[in-house]
């Protein structure tokens, strides 16, 4: 999998602009020049809200989600194309959660997690990724349709928590020094999320193209050590901008940048007209199996449960 991220030329170190809202609902870039280190910070609330109102998940699936999405967007974020696609895909054997699938295109996102519910309610009160997947993989999938760019980069779901596994994917597969925190808690009614990706990417070396690596350079440590030192608290708290949490964990660097936010919405690209040429393309018998008692066919999208009712004479 390529680092997909932008050159280093931005402006400097700016303020927030009245018009951008860095508290929820954004990815912002970050770069510290002086130390090659480049990432995003991003924080999510209503989305996640959103997202989660149309499955009905226990908390605990709706925090793993909320994580999930985060990281879909830290990565999301990361693709230089507008139409380019993320997609994070957990696979799992012997799991309580049998699925898992969130995706970004142009900043939007959707997501949805199948599980056993029964399972579920015998694991801990904050279960390690084995309890949830099993012998689990996350499938993280690039999507570049201009440049005609696809890659996918295979990470064991090991660990505490979906950010531990980024951060030992990025580190062991693609020997990129990264630092991953994702954070995601439930604030009165409504939930918060939050995640920083940092990487340690000297200028002109990108992803697979890079022809050493340099997992021991002093740079790398010190900001691991700041970025570290986030907490939970900060990465979900809609009160605190983005870029103020960037300035109070690096204000001591020569120099801290900000670069371009994107904003975060809740997508889905399901719509009825594709619905319908797709099960128009089964054969007639196939098709009249699926029609209900109602004398319709029903087609649920499982990303945001929304139902298709299509009248079999619609397709012919
Ligand atoms: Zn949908």
């Amino acid at each position: 999998m390529t680092n997909p991220v932008e050159p280093a030329a931005t402006p400097p170190y700016l303020r927030t602009m009245p018009s951008v809202q860095l508290n929820s609902d954004v990815a912002l870039g970050v770069a510290i020049p002086s130390r090659n280190a480049r990432g995003r910070i991003a924080r999510l609330g209503p989305v996640v809200d959103s997202v989660l109102a149309n499955h009905g998940y226990p908390p605990l699936i709706e925090k793993l989600l909320a994580e999930a999405l985060t990281l879909t967007a830290l990565l999301g974020s990361l693709l230089k194309e507008p139409g380019g696609q993320l997609t994070l895909q957990a696979q799992t054997e012997g799991g309580l959660i049998d699925l898992m699938v969130c995706d970004y295109l142009g900043g939007d996102l959707r997501g949805y997690v199948r599980h056993d519910a029964e399972r579920l309610a015998d694991v801990s009160a904050e279960p390690s990724l084995q309890e949830l997947f099993g012998k689990g993989y996350l499938a993280i999938t690039f999507d570049q349709p201009l440049a005609k760019e696809r890659y996918q980069g295979i990470v064991p779901l090991e660990g505490k928590n979906l950010g531990e596994a980024a951060q030992s994917y990025f580190a062991q597969s693609e020997q990129i020094p990264s630092l991953v925190r994702l954070a995601a808690e439930k604030r009165g009614d409504h939930w918060f999320a939050g995640g920083l990706l940092l990487q340690h990417l000297p200028e002109g070396e990108e992803g697979r193209d890079r022809l050493h690596t340099r997992l021991d350079h002093p740079d790398w440590p010190h900001i691991a050590i700041l970025g570290g030192s986030v907490k939970a608290e900060e990465l979900t708290d809609p009160e605190l901008p983005l870029d103020d949490l960037i300035w109070r964990l690096f204000h001591e660097e020569e120099e801290v940048r900000t670069l371009a936010a994107v904003d975060l919405s809740r997508g889905c690209r399901c719509d009825p007209d594709y619905v319908r040429s797709v099960i128009a393309r089964f054969p007639a018998d196939e098709r009249q199996a699926m029609v209900g008692d109602d004398g319709m066919i029903r087609v649920d999208c499982a990303f945001c449960s929304s139902s298709f009712a299509i009248e079999p004479k619609e397709l012919t």
